[in-house]
């Protein structure tokens, strides 16, 4: 019998979010039952919402939320790693073929069968709805291997974003090696980029901010960057040049790659991590071929990856500068988002849903 669930979700890609019914399986064999007590507001969560992906169209009713923290209620006959009343997290997934090559390696956002299933807006294997509801909902169903640990050391609701804007920058950092002796840029200080500059700093790498927002400065050097560049200042960027070995891009907006990419080193790599709704004007080729400069993409990170930085996060003592809010500040929160008016990531306390 599904498992009826408060939830917040919109109709359509105007509609604001609002209370709703939505049902969970019930847990099967593998499976783990979560009350979610904290979900933060990724800037994906957005572009879902609003259907701005035209390769991802989004299926309405949209339940989005993917930095899922909570406790386990149940498990299936089956599950071995989580028992009820562990404290557990789930990311930006929840399935995937598990047979591929990058399924075995631990790399299950890159499934070569394309069989990822995102936790919210994937079609649902179980076919308990139309597509999968994410957590800005009460509780969740989600197989023991999508399940991740967080140590008694982190505190739970500024540890919900390192679920997605964590392990998105973690990833990245790690697959370019960035440590001692490199010199690491983060592009935009939000959600994301503000855990970029705390991991690379912590890494052991120098590193740079890149902010379009003046007033940013100060916070970016509390966060952990040893210098910070206005990113419209031409003189602040050209002092730069050709002097990084990685620059990691969060911006969710389209704009011109070419003043970042004069800044890499020969060999250096872009990465873009931000997936705004319009392409960017495509680079220069020429700045590319003259230095060895790649461009790259990253998505996310594995599981085993996933728990890899939250287990370096609670040695390190590191989480998200949060806003709490009830779920009932949503589409405000939304807004505040676009305007990059929030310091620095929107953490939902769930208790708020039983007020709706
Ligand atoms: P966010 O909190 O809104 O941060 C984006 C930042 O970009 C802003 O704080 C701002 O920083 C900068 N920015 C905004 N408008 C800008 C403009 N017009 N020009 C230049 N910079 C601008 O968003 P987020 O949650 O970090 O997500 C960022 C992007 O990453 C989104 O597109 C999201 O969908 C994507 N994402 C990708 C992955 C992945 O796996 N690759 C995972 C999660 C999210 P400053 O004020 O410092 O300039
Ligand atoms: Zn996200
Ligand atoms: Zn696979």
């Amino acid at each position: 019998m599904p498992i009826a669930t408060k939830a917040f979700a919109n109709s359509g890609p105007k509609a604001p979010m609002a209370a709703a019914t939505i049902q969970r399986r019930d847990p099967g064999e593998r499976d783990v039952e979560i009350e979610i007590l904290y979900c933060g507001v990724c800037h994906s969560d957005l572009h879902t919402a609003r259907n701005e992906w035209s390769a991802w169209p989004t299926v309405y009713p949209c339940v989005p939320g993917h930095e899922i923290v909570g406790k386990v209620t149940k498990v299936g006959a089956g599950v071995k790693q989580h028992k009820v009343g562990d404290r557990v997290a789930v990311g930006c997934m929840v399935q995937s073929c598990r047979k591929c090559g990058s399924c075995k390696e631990g790399l299950e956002q890159y499934c070569d069968t394309h069989g990822t299933v995102f936790t919210y807006n994937s079609p649902d294997p179980h076919n308990t709805a139309p597509a999968t509801y994410g957590g800005y909902s009460e509780r969740i169903v989600v197989d023991e291997h999508f399940v991740l640990s967080i140590s008694d050391k982190l505190d739970l609701a500024a540890a919900a974003p390192l679920l997605c804007a964590g392990i998105t920058l973690y990833s990245p950092l790690k697959h370019w090696q960035a440590g001692p002796g490199k010199k690491v840029g983060i592009v935009g200080l939000g959600g994301l980029g503000h855990m970029g500059v705390k991991l690379a700093h912590a890494l052991g790498a120098k590193t740079v901010l890149f902010t379009t927002s003046p007033s940013k400065v100060e916070d970016g050097k509390r966060l952990g960057a040893d210098e910070v560049v206005i990113s419209k200042d031409a003189a602040q960027m050209k002092a730069h040049t050709r002097s990084f070995d990685l620059i990691i891009n969060t911006v969710a907006v389209a704009h011109d790659l070419n003043p970042f990419l004069e800044l890499l080193k020969r060999d250096g790599a872009l990465v873009l991590v931000g997936a705004p709704e319009h392409p960017h004007p495509s680079p220069s080729i020429f700045s590319m071929l003259m230095a060895r400069r790649s461009i790259a993409g990253s998505g996310i990170g594995g599981i085993p990856e996933t728990q890899e930085m939250l287990d370096f996060c609670a040695e390190k003592g590191i989480v998200s500068d949060i806003e709490l809010i009830p779920i009932q500040q949503i589409n405000e929160a939304y807004e505040r988002m676009l305007k990059s008016d929030v310091k620095y990531r929107f953490v939902i306390d769930m208790k708020s849903l039983n007020k709706s």
